[in-house]
């Protein structure tokens, strides 16, 4: 259980979402999650049952509900994180 969230210090409530786990290069989605969502940043965390259960998932997966097309975008090259601290 978070009450609170460790980004902001928000409130949290609990919440069903949908929640997004990368297996791998294979990125999968799993509806119908109980997870404390803040109500400020929108920050998503799972209760360690539920982590327990996603894990369980990712071992012996059911069968796939239904496949959602997910775009892919770049980042743009020249960031201004990036060039700061250069090591070369
Ligand atoms: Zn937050």
């Amino acid at each position: 259980m978070v009450t609170r969230c460790y980004l902001c210090g928000g409130k949290t409530e609990l919440k069903t979402v949908t929640a997004e786990n990368w297996w791998g290069e294979k990125l999968i989605l799993v509806e119908n999650v109980p997870a404390w969502v803040c109500q400020d940043c929108g920050e998503q965390y799972f209760d360690a049952g539920v982590c327990q259960q996603l894990d369980q998932l990712r071992q012996s997966p059911p069968a796939t509900r239904r496949t959602v097309r997910v775009p892919v975008y770049s980042f743009p090259a020249k960031s201004p994180a990036a060039s700061g601290n250069s090591e070369e």
